[in-house]
């Protein structure tokens, strides 16, 4: 059985290099329309001997400070209810926002299980932002660095036994 994983949070925290890192050029053609945005992009994830399904939600680094706040949360609540499981990230280096509550919220009301993931901690930097971010009550946050492929396989052993 295979599932699906979408990766959510604020912008900027890293979650496309995730994606990009767990599906390679194996991007699903869904919609390639020219001309439209895509506010969701899905892709064949490859990790260790699993495959499974990405969805990385994109498109809200356009939106206006305006609108952000719906349309983070449309997107997000998109995401999060066509997933099995939600990748929340944090950005390690900055710790816990008031942006990061917003998603915390979201998912604790919506999805049916959560990974806390807190990036860009490579070389153990941002520990104390990985620290911080047990106050979420969303379990023991992974360190990760999606950008330098460190914490890829304790993200595997993670998804193992939910696959
Ligand atoms: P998104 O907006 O959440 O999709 O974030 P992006 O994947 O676009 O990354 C935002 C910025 O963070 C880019 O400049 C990335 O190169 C950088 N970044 C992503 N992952 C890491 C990481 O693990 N470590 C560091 N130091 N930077 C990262
Ligand atoms: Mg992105």
């Amino acid at each position: 059985m295979s599932f699906t994983l979408a990766i959510v949070g604020r912008p900027n925290v890293g979650k496309s290099t995730l994606f990009n890192r767990l599906v390679g050029k194996r991007l699903a053609l869904v919609d390639d329309q020219p001309g439209v945005t895509r506010d969701l992009r899905e892709g064949e994830a490859r990790l260790g001997d699993l495959r499974f399904t990405v969805i990385d939600t994109a498109g809200l680094e356009e939106a206006t400070d305006d609108s952000l706040q719906g349309r983070m949360r449309r997107l997000t609540e998109r995401a999060v209810d066509m997933a099995d499981i939600c990748l929340f990230m944090l950005d390690a280096r900055v710790g816990v926002t008031p942006s990061d509550e917003v998603f915390a919220d979201i998912l604790r009301k919506r999805a049916k299980y959560v990974i806390l993931a807190a990036n860009k901690a490579e070389g153990r930097a941002g520990e104390a932002g990985a620290l911080e971010a047990y106050a979420l009550g969303l379990g023991e946050p992974l360190r990760l660095s999606a950008e330098h492929g460190e914490g890829m396989g304790d993200l595997l052993h993670v998804l193992m036994p939910l696959a």
